[in-house]
């Protein structure tokens, strides 16, 4: 076995498409192998990832696997999928092409580290629901993860926009590529050894990550895991055996530690009723030891895009902030109580409330102007605030429909205001809302 052979500047390469590449710079060097930056004789570039070919168990199993993969296409845009497999280079050796990743994107871990952040709270929660979408995808197309872990994201600040990389070890249905994940992203079932990762482990494991992604700490991690070193046994303890989320209902033995987990204390009241009951349906007892009501991706998809509609200024320090819709919200900053005057009531999606508080800017997307629309970006109408009175601007294209308690019928143009009165209905097009007056 010659080993492990780095690439150098100016060495050509043949892909299994017949295609020649010419390694032009180092990118970076992980766990698994070195990114190095290549061209094709058409002057496009592109990453290639080159395998510590040494640590790979067996080599030609996971060469087949990842040409799978290539040959399946990429889930989503979400994903750097592998594009091409080199040829074998001394019998042995290989590596594949993806595209580069773009300067404006940061590692999910330097967001974990404070190094970077989200320019609003907005930004914030397109991250999120892009996870989601990648995950859903990925389910889609037949595969689940192995490996995750907070290497895998890169997140643009501004749009949210999500980017995975390392998808060498993702499997279809029913295989299992010998890589377990880091402890901490794993589901306690495959820590403790019971089952190998599946969709519903990967569950688990979207739950820890948009976990991490809003209140940047580790849902187990707490007082009663606060140990001085981290060996193998603890990890298997605190994560397979003994896992306790650090908001457990029921048990407040690994409770965050006023000194040492200021980010979990902080950041969790920043977050409405809704969003905490999904974290403690997510990390209950019943989902920890038994696998049992983890959240679907389009549970999430739903309680996320009722979180980012429910972001407002609070009136008193201006600082954005999550407003619940049918309760007081004590705002986080300034700690005034802030109630919304009502709310939109949409039907349930995935057996989930939308709502949006009715609020001063607040803001409702195309997924509410359509009950089949995933779209949470594009804006179609706003709350306005006028002394005493609220009413919603039309800013889509189509004509609403509304009806008044009484039962008389209007309809509102593009640009119009309506005023949003106790129990008037308005039908959207493709989805309808009514509005429901806070006591
Ligand atoms: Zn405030």
């Amino acid at each position: 076995m010659a080993g492990f052979v780095p690439l150098k500047k100016n060495q050509q390469l043949e892909l299994s498409d017949g295609q020649i590449i010419t390694v032009t710079d180092k990118l970076g060097e992980g766990g698994q192998g070195i990114v190095y930056r290549v061209q094709y004789d058409t002057g496009e570039e592109r990453a290639l990832k080159w395998f510590f070919i040494d640590l790979i168990k067996e080599p030609r199993k996971f060469y087949n696997r990842l040409r799978d993969n290539i040959k399946k296409g990429s889930p989503s845009e979400a994903f750097l999928w592998p594009e091409q497999l080199t040829e074998y280079v001394d019998g042995e050796t290989f590596g594949y092409t993806m595209k580069i990743f773009p300067k404006s994107y940061k590692s999910f871990s330097r967001y974990l580290l404070a190094k970077v952040d989200f320019k609003d709270k907005a930004s914030m929660i397109n991250a999120a629901l892009n996870m989601v979408s990648a995950f859903k995808a990925l389910h889609l197309k037949g595969c689940n993860y192995q490996d995750l872990n907070d290497g895998n994201f890169s997140i643009n600040p501004e749009s949210g926009k999500v980017l995975i990389c390392d998808n060498d070890n993702v499997v279809g249905y029913k295989q299992y590529s010998g890589i377990l994940g880091k402890a901490r992203y794993m589901a306690p079932e495959v820590v403790r050894g019971d089952k190998q990762p599946e969709v519903d482990t990967d569950r688990y494991s979207l739950a820890v990550i948009l976990f991490m992604l809003l209140i940047r700490s580790h849902p187990l991690e707490g007082r009663g895991t606060n140990f001085p070193v981290l060996t193998n046994k603890y990890d298997l303890r605190i994560f397979g055996t003994n896992p306790l989320f650090i908001f457990d209902e029921n048990d407040s033995s690994n409770a965050p530690h006023p000194m040492i987990h200021i980010n979990a204390l902080n950041r969790w009241k920043l977050f409405p009723s809704f969003v905490q009951d999904a974290f403690q349906q997510s990390f209950s007892q019943e989902s920890l030891l038994q696998g049992k009501n983890r959240l679907l991706e389009n549970e999430w998809f739903n309680i996320l895009v009722r979180l980012k509609s429910s972001i407002v200024r609070c009136p008193h320090c201006a600082k954005e902030i999550f407003l619940e819709s049918d309760r007081s919200t004590a705002c986080p900053y300034c700690k005034n109580s802030i109630k919304a005057a009502g709310y939109l009531n949409f039907p349930k999606r995935a057996n989930r409330s939308v709502t949006v508080p009715i609020f001063k800017n607040a803001v409702l997307y195309d997924y509410h102007m359509n009950s089949s629309s995933n779209d949470f970006e594009t804006e179609r109408a706003v709350v306005l605030e006028k002394p005493g009175k609220f009413g919603l601007r039309n800013d889509s294209a189509d004509k609403w429909l509304v009806t008044a308690p009484d039962g008389r019928t209007f309809i509102r143009q593009p640009g119009d205001i309506q005023l949003l009165v106790p129990d008037c209905e308005i039908n959207f097009g493709k989805c309808s809302a009514q509005v429901i007056v806070n006591n």
